[in-house]
């Protein structure tokens, strides 16, 4: 990779640069063009990912995404076939008994939630929009159980409408090592990834961040010398051993929260 960008170049008299605090005081224009990089290393490294949820229509991506909330996609892809079998519209979901569906979800944990969360969704579909998963933002949000986080998934994945950046755990992760933004808040972070993501990009953004926080910037111990963004990452070589204490004590709790 050639690095020409003016952030990147020498402040320091040794001739290197010192990448950290060129980025600390970096302007707006600075970072947008350094994140446009960031996004032409990463389409180059995942020139093949899409959404990892398994789904042939809106409805099943919807259950899908409500299903992976604290579970991984891959638990969650090993149920749907026969969750999607039986269940094929809303209104089979809006007359399914909790006691059914909850034992059909065990295996991805917070079962009976996610099993009131989609029959309470899938009823306000059925009474409120005839049965078809609806197609905007304001809609989507106002289903219970729904978040942005969900409604962008569903809107830039199966309608294809580019409405926000989904954001989770590895989004908000890899977001903020590589400087993109320094909130903790989803809604937040979206924003600032809006911001500095042409709006075209904004699905795929969510799944390349995702990727690389899968394969390179591993909550615990991230892959830097082997990464594809070491050179536009302030945090390169730098994840201390404190965040990785704090990651481990997030995963702890997480996983005790899960066993409840
Ligand atoms: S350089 Fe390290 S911290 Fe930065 S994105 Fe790559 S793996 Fe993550």
């Amino acid at each position: 990779m050639v690095l020409c960008n003016s952030v990147l170049r020498s402040t320091r008299p040794d001739g290197g640069f010192n990448l950290s605090a060129d980025m600390a005081s970096e302007t707006n224009q600075q970072q947008e063009t350094r994140a446009r990089r960031i996004l032409e290393v990463l389409r180059r490294t995942y020139p093949e990912v899409q959404c990892a949820l398994n789904f042939r229509n809106p409805l099943e991506l919807l259950i899908a995404t409500i299903l992976s909330a604290q579970c991984t996609d891959e638990r969650v892809n090993r149920v749907t076939p026969a969750l999607f079998e039986k269940y094929k519209s809303a209104a089979d979901y809006a007359g399914a008994s909790i006691d059914t569906l909850a034992r059909e979800i065990r295996s991805l944990g917070f079962f009976r939630n996610k099993a009131k969360s989609v029959i309470d969704c899938c009823k306000a579909i059925v009474e409120k929009h005839g049965g078809e998963v609806p197609r905007t933002m304001a809609e989507l949000t106002n289903l219970p159980g729904v978040g942005r986080k969900t409604a962008n998934v569903v809107l830039g994945n199966a309608f294809g409408v580019q409405e926000g950046i989904a954001v989770d755990t590895h989004v908000r992760r890899v977001a903020a090592r590589l400087g993109l933004t320094k909130h903790d808040d989803p809604d937040k972070i979206e924003a600032d990834l809006m911001r500095l993501i042409p709006r075209k990009e904004w699905a795929m953004a969510s799944h390349w961040l995702i990727w690389h926080g899968r394969l390179r910037c591993m909550a615990r111990k991230p892959d830097c010398p082997g990464c594809e963004l070491a050179k536009l990452c302030p945090s390169a070589n730098k994840v201390s051993a404190k965040d990785k204490r704090v990651t481990m004590r997030k995963a702890a709790a997480k996983s005790g929260k899960r066993n409840k």
